[in-house]
């Protein structure tokens, strides 16, 4: 019999993780409160903007880059694969990033260079977007972008396409004890029974484990995202000040996003749409005037410095968690699932995961 893995969420990270086992030929139950590929109170996934690379990586540690960059090289084979095998299109583009200054020059071209990573010096003017900040921007034409909502349906078919179970609409009650877990109760009462255990829960991961991993340090961190439809639209994405805005292939434009510490409240507010449209029409004068024809939020699972926790769990021996991916989990889960899997199949991982232990 194959071994039976019980996944705790069905964001991108529970999504790919289960992808990950069920090529293994792992039978995989995804266990999820709401609906997978939806957005009921303020899960992540569906809510990010879908750049697949940090903003200003220069300023993170290597073991993050380690992990966006192999997220970035995962996702054109994934994408092409969920396209051939579930006709759903998640709209992967490198349409690159202009970074607007002021930033640190220095520091961002040196990490470039480290990274082997195209960079070019280049005029704001010239790509048609006001800089504030002077003329003098940076231009990444290697920064690709992907449509979450569109990746989020694609995994999902992917999943029922190949056997995976997924066990919406079930709450997964908080871990309590060490040893070794036999099943996992939801909050109706019902007993989950598997071989392993895997925790992706986002932001709601460290009310799960704070009985057993209680050093672990997950944290929600919301974010806001407006949609305009400008008449003539970026062919890039923009960058300035923790602002920025991505072009979508059908002519929506994405403005985002705050950061803002205020517990699981996935409420949007007016303060964060006139900060956020001010910087927009900073950037682009000529969204002055036209409606916002969306805004939503989702809570970021945060952590430290950005570091995920992918490990086994300090005390429980057939737990594992692959969670915490902060402000880049869309990129990063690519890398992260292939990660875990290989931990829970007892695999050597493609990266030394070190430094994503549990802390204890
Ligand atoms: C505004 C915004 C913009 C972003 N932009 C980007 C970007 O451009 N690029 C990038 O790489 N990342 C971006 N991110 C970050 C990225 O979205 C997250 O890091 C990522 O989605 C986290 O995925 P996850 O699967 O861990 O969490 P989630 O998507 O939140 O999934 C966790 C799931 O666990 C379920 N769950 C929780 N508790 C339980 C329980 N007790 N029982 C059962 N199920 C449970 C939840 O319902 C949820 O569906 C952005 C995030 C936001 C909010």
């Amino acid at each position: 019999m194959s071994m039976h893995v019980i996944i705790a969420g069905g964001g991108i990270v529970g999504c790919m993780t289960a992808m990950e086992l069920a090529g293994r030929g792992c039978r995989v139950t995804i266990v999820e409160r709401g609906q997978i590929a939806s957005q009921m109170s303020g899960e992540s996934s569906w809510a990010g903007g879908g750049i697949l690379f940090p903003l200003l990586p220069w300023m993170y540690g290597d073991a993050v880059n380690r992990l966006t960059i192999s997220g970035t090289k995962l996702y054109p084979a994934i994408c092409e694969r969920l396209k051939q095998e579930t006709g759903i299109d998640t709209e992967l583009q490198q349409c690159g990033m202009l970074i607007l200054p002021p930033f640190d020059r220095e520091k961002a071209l040196a990490w470039c260079r480290d990274y082997d990573f195209a960079a070019q010096g280049a005029s704001a003017a010239a790509f048609g977007v006001q800089s504030p900040g002077g003329d003098e921007a940076l231009w990444l034409p290697g920064v690709s972008q992907t449509r979450p909502p569109y990746v989020m349906r694609a995994l999902r078919k992917w999943l029922e396409q190949n056997g995976v179970t997924l066990l919406e609409r079930t709450e997964l009650k908080p871990l309590e004890g060490a040893g070794s877990l036999r099943a996992w109760e939801t909050v109706s009462g019902e007993k989950l029974q598997a071989d392993k255990f895997v925790v992706t829960s986002g932001a709601w991961s460290f009310d799960l484990l704070k009985e057993t991993a209680s050093k672990l340090k997950i944290k929600p961190m919301r974010g806001q995202i407006l949609l305009y439809q400008p008449r003539k639209n970026l062919e890039h994405m923009v960058y300035r000040e923790g602002f920025y805005m991505i072009p979508r292939k059908d002519g929506l434009l994405l403005a985002g996003s705050t950061l803002e510490d205020v517990g699981f409240d996935p409420a949007t507010t007016e303060q964060a749409r006139d900060e956020l449209s001010a910087k927009a029409e900073a950037v682009m004068p000529t969204l002055k005037g036209l409606p916002i024809i969306k805004h939503w939020s989702g809570l970021r699972p945060g952590t430290p410095e950005n570091l995920p926790a992918i490990a086994a769990h300090p005390q429980i021996e057939n737990l594992y968690l692959n969670t915490g991916h902060f402000r880049y989990g869309l990129t990063m889960a690519p890398g992260s699932a292939k990660i875990v899997a290989a931990l829970i199949c007892g695999e050597q991982p493609f990266i030394d995961p070190t430094p994503f232990a549990c802390p204890v």
